[in-house]
């Protein structure tokens, strides 16, 4: 594209949304050049701030009409590098369209336990929004406090609590859709089911390449009469996997069911974090039990037993909500407090059964060690999803190969055990070339046939979640009339 184009368009957009709904100075770009996986990086064209449907609508028929790739944004906190704005060709710069001023509770409709929001509202927000009246939004991804429903819609997100509640698609009634072609769409509805094909499942996971979603209905979901969260330690991480699938087999079913291993455990001890696990731990779950509270506590008896006849060295109960909230806020700042410990971190996402947790995990430390990488894992241990944590220096080309080449060991290792290479985080850029590990040609092409369908031209969030065999530019054909020239 040429820099006269590139300009036209800018001052198109900046006249039409307002100056201060555009950025295109080289350094504002760079904030958008990743998500908060560091290793794919590209600048994008411009970012442009649209704040409600019509703009989005606007800003997506002119890029069309130009040829002009773009992909939406929400937060920015995805680890699969799906926000990342790529062309067509190599090189080519893309239009990023961040949603984060579309961030309203537009409508709340207690009686049918449902509410309408846009899709820059931070996740957390709309649970905090409906507390007071005894409701919360379910799907909680550990990056809830700056993730975006719209993001998390995009990427199927899940969540510590998801294994008992389900992951995003489960809580979705219905979207207003911007197609990549500019037209507005309603998918799915605000009842119990609606008629004709499923386009609202197929949306949900679809990674931004299927359009923008510009509003969002979503189920809410009662909150829990009562909670029992326990901590279990293990001297050795073996005896943790089986005391995951032990619980489960039980017939039990906690709302949350999670493993940190123990360099996560002395990552989160050093930070704010610091919850109180145990240092010398190899291993800690996080087992907590919701629900009515006649019986709860007899369920939480039963878990607790079963971790000590799976060698748990102690399990306790949070013993009030300021308890509770530490021993959660320790899981969900993982992360934060791994990112401390060097300059970057690759967090990984694959799922295996359950049972395969002990293998799979001896697996993925040893493939650490061969490659001489700082490894550690902390996940959603109850359905199996797995976080490889890879602690590396981006600075260092070899490190940064080694990672690569970890990650994909670990990504066949996971395929092998009968798991998939993500569990929640979506395909992205990050893992467009393991596909082929899960699946053959024919149920690509299949994947790629519905894609079209939405995006005819090829521009919305091109590179994202499934391999393409054609460049945009040669999707082109037979649809000329959408573009300029
Ligand atoms: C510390 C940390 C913890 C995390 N924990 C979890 C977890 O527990 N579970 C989990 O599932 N993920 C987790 N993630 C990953 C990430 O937070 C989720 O994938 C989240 O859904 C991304 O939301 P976002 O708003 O940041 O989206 P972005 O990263 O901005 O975008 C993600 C994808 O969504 C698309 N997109 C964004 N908005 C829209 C829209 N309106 N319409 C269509 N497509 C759109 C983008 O094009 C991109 O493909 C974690 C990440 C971090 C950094």
């Amino acid at each position: 594209m040429s820099e006269q184009l590139e300009s036209k368009i800018v001052a198109r957009l900046r006249e039409i949304l307002g100056k201060d709904a555009v950025a295109a100075d080289h350094d504002e770009l760079m904030v958008y050049e990743c998500d908060a996986m560091t290793t794919h990086k590209s600048l994008p064209l411009a970012v442009v701030f649209p704040r409600n449907t019509e703009q989005v609508a606007f800003v997506v028929k002119l890029l069309a009409e130009h040829g002009i790739p773009f992909g939406p944004r929400g937060a920015g906190t995805g680890l699969s590098s799906g926000a990342v704005a790529v062309g067509c060709e190599k090189g080519e710069r893309a239009v990023i369209i961040e949603m984060a001023r579309m961030n309203k509770v537009l409508e709340v409709d207690y009686a049918n336990r449902r509410a309408v929001v846009q899709p820059g509202l931070i996740n957390v927000r709309l649970s905090q929004a409906v507390a007071a009246r005894g409701y919360h939004y379910a799907p909680d991804p550990s990056s809830q406090t700056s993730c975006t429903i719209g993001g998390n819609v995009a990427e199927n997100a899940g969540g510590p609590h998801c294994l008992k509640y389900g992951a995003t698609t489960n809580h979705i009634l219905g979207l207003e859709v911007v197609l990549p072609t500019g037209e507005i769409v309603n998918l799915g509805g605000a009842g119990a089911d609606s008629i004709g094909f499923d386009l609202l499942g197929a949306f949900v996971g679809s990674e931004g390449t299927m359009g923008i979603a510009t509003k969002v209905t979503v189920r809410l979901t009662r909150t829990p009469q009562m909670v029992i969260t326990l901590l279990a330690d293990f001297l050795d991480l073996n005896d943790a996997s089986r005391a995951v699938s032990a619980i489960i087999a039980a017939g039990l079913l906690p709302a949350a069911l999670e493993m940190i291993d123990k360099v996560v455990i002395a990552a989160v001890e050093d930070s704010i974090y610091a919850a109180g696990y145990p240092r010398d731990a190899a291993a800690c779950l996080i087992v907590e039990l919701d629900g009515l509270q006649a019986g709860l506590e007899t369920q939480a008896k039963r878990a607790t037993d079963i971790c000590f006849a799976n060698g748990a060295r102690s399990v306790r109960a949070a013993s009030d909500e300021t308890e509770r909230k530490k021993l959660w806020a320790g899981r969900k700042g993982a992360f934060g407090a791994l990112g401390r410990i060097s300059p970057d971190l690759f967090v990984q996402d694959a799922v295996v059964p359950r049972t395969k947790l002990p293998e799979v995990l001896a697996g993925i430390y040893a493939i650490g060690a061969k490659y001489n990488i700082r490894l550690s894992t902390v996940f959603h241990a109850g359905d199996g999803n797995l976080h490889p944590n890879l602690n590396f220096d981006g600075r260092d080309p070899d490190e940064v190969a080694r990672v690569h080449q970890a990650s994909k060991e670990i990504m066949k290792l996971c395929v092998d055990a009968g798991g998939s290479i993500s569990g929640e985080h979506g395909v992205g850029l990050d893992k467009i070339g393991y596909m082929p590990m899960i699946f053959d040609q024919a149920s690509l092409d299949a994947m790629l046939a519905v894609k079209d369908v939405f995006n005819p031209l090829g521009l919305c969030n091109p590179g994202k979640a499934v391999p393409a065999q054609k460049m945009c530019r040669e999707h082109k054909k037979g649809f000329e009339h959408l573009l300029a020239n």
